[in-house]
């Protein structure tokens, strides 16, 4: 049985739970879908374009791994929120493929706060050049709903809530610069089933926790 009523619990109600369903099958994701769940979280968009037709229309759907700008068009019909954008040239593209499809889709700037290499992720000067951009003010059917980021993955939980204050100070900055007087822009997604807790207690809005739910 999944563990997903116990964690609702115990999270404050201003932190929403996107529940990571990769490498889960569409049976087990039914079970938390019954017991009242929508928001679910995918990180490869093939696995993604597999599972969404055979589960029901109203989840909504977070893509939260690295995305190639050629895969953009498969999930831009239905994703809710793409948490890694990391690119102006991926910007872009859901821009483009959301127009296509009519819609709008909220996305989450990625800022690489974690120690190791290979995560992705946009640095402050980086994010500053895409929020620069003049393609930036023209794009009608994208949302820059906030930023999302990925602690190290360490048992040194000071290295951790330290990067975690880091992505909101990084938010917090961003807001006061680029969208003081724009709602849209609230989310700040940190914390895994490893640090959740601590994410939270540093200003998380948006959880996405796999393990914790389905093991
Ligand atoms: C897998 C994954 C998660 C969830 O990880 P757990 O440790 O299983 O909670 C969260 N965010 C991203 C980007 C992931 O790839």
């Amino acid at each position: 049985m999944h563990h997903l009523h116990k964690i609702l619990t115990s999270l404050p109600s201003h932190v929403r739970l996107v529940a990571v369903s990769k490498t889960i099958l569409p049976d087990v994701l039914m079970e938390v879908y019954r017991s009242g769940h929508r928001v679910f979280g995918e990180n490869r968009a093939q696995e993604l374009i597999a599972k969404q037709p055979l589960l029901p229309a109203d989840i909504q759907w977070h893509f939260i791994g690295h995305l190639q700008t050629n895969k953009v068009k498969y999930i831009a019909p239905f994703v809710e929120m793409i948490e890694s954008v990391d690119s102006l040239k991926l910007l872009k593209e859901i821009n483009k493929e959301a127009a296509k499809n009519e819609r709008v889709i909220k996305c989450l700037l990625q800022f690489h706060i974690a120690k190791e290499e290979t995560k992705y992720g946009l640095d402050i000067q980086e994010a500053e050049e895409l929020m620069a951009h003049p393609d930036l003010p023209s794009m009608h059917n994208i949302i820059i709903s906030g930023v999302m980021g990925m602690a190290t993955f360490t048992e040194d939980e000071g290295q951790v809530r330290q990067e975690f204050r880091k992505l909101k100070k990084i938010f917090d900055d961003l807001k006061d610069k680029h969208f003081p007087d724009n709602p849209s822009f609230c989310e700040i997604s940190m914390g895994m089933s490893d640090d959740y807790r601590i994410a939270v207690e540093e200003g998380s809005t948006i959880v996405r926790l796999g393990s914790a739910i389905f093991f």
